[in-house]
């Protein structure tokens, strides 16, 4: 424990790569007296119990809600309003119900009508994640030093703001708060679009893969490996991305076709004056991801390193023969 408690009792709905490194995190850091979990299935609850993450495992979301002065919804953002539905009987007067998911307009539009009055509602997204999924992918050093966004609703009261804020600085996140319609567009470029591509660029090589597989594994650069551990993603979480941030995710990606279609006729008209331009500029974006400490300058593209034994591959890249 390093800190104060920031709240009372903390009750965490979902136990899957957040929750649990929520749950890790918080019990790290001394950032709540007590840790209260359930989760949809008896399945996680039992294995929740097994990994000792929580003081308490409850089997209703209404139980978890019971008494807790922070509430976080750690489900997929089509999930999060039938939850609240069902915990907002169950909150205390003073508490805070906040969330983590990937897409905020969706989840309050969802979520604020089931929140009584009197109870805080904080939306919350910290920007941080690996392609794993389930109670035991998390880790207590997930948040540290990633952003965590806050998009409180305008009316919503500055000291309950700053109080979440100060529970995910506690977990080592930056916090940054914004409307929810702005993260979404934000998010719509930075996360969204990229996992897109990421799926439809792994498929589209599985397809070739019918003909060339060994040749798709055998050379795969970096390039590729880095968007198929993307394309790794739950597909429950991402479905629900992509459903409820429609609206921006389109935008970005018409915007995407028609920058796409401008590489396509420089390639087409052998116009290598636009390719280096273009390619001089993204290289300026990465410097500058790395100069604020986004991510290491390390050249590892995912290449295992020599003395590291070569796993094989998962299907559906593994060759068939
Ligand atoms: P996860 O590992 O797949 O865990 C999801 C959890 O939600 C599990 O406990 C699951 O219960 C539960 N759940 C699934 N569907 C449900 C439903 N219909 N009703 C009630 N509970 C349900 O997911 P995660 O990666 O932690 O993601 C959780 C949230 O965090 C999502 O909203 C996602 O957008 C957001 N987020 C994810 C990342 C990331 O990189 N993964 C990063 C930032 C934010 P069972 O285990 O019982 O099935």
């Amino acid at each position: 424990m390093s800190g104060q408690p920031i709240f009372n009792r903390l009750a965490l709905i979902g136990v899957g790569l957040i929750g649990s490194s929520i749950a890790h995190a918080a019990r790290k850091q001394g950032a709540a007296r007590s840790i209260v979990v359930t989760a949809r299935s008896a399945a996680t609850r039992r294995r929740v119990a097994e990994l000792g993450l929580a003081d308490q495992v409850v089997e209703t979301n209404a139980a978890a809600a019971e008494g807790a002065d922070l509430v976080i919804v750690c489900v997929p953002v089509g999930a999060c309003g039938e939850v609240a539905a069902e915990i907002g009987p169950h909150l205390a007067p003073g508490a805070t119900v906040s969330d983590v998911g990937s897409v905020k307009g969706a989840v309050l539009r969802d979520m604020a009508p089931h929140i009584p009055a009197g109870v805080h509602f904080v939306p919350a997204h910290p920007v941080a994640g690996t392609e794993n999924s389930g109670p035991d992918s998390g880790f207590a050093e997930l948040f540290v030093n990633r952003w965590c966004i806050l998009t409180p609703p305008p009316q919503t009261e500055a000291a309950a703001v700053a109080r979440l804020a100060a529970f995910w600085s506690l977990l080592g996140a930056n916090v940054e708060t914004m409307a929810a319609e702005h993260h979404d567009l934000v998010l719509g470029i930075t996360s969204h679009l990229p996992h897109l591509i990421a799926y439809t660029i792994v498929g589209t090589a599985e397809e070739l893969s019918q003909v060339t597989r060994s040749e798709v594994l055998q050379f795969s650069a970096g390039g590729f490996r880095d968007f198929t551990r993307i394309a790794a993603s739950d597909p429950t979480m991402w479905r629900d991305v992509f459903l409820a941030n429609k609206d921006a995710v389109l935008e970005m990606l018409g915007r995407f076709s028609e920058d796409l279609s401008t590489l396509t006729r420089a390639i087409r008209r052998g116009d290598g004056d636009t390719l280096f331009d273009h390619f001089t500029r993204t290289r300026a974006i990465r410097r500058g991801i790395v100069e604020i400490g986004q991510d290491s300058p390390a050249p590892d593209f995912g290449r295992p390193h020599p003395d590291l034994p070569h796993a094989p591959l998962p299907r559906p890249y593994a060759a068939d023969d």
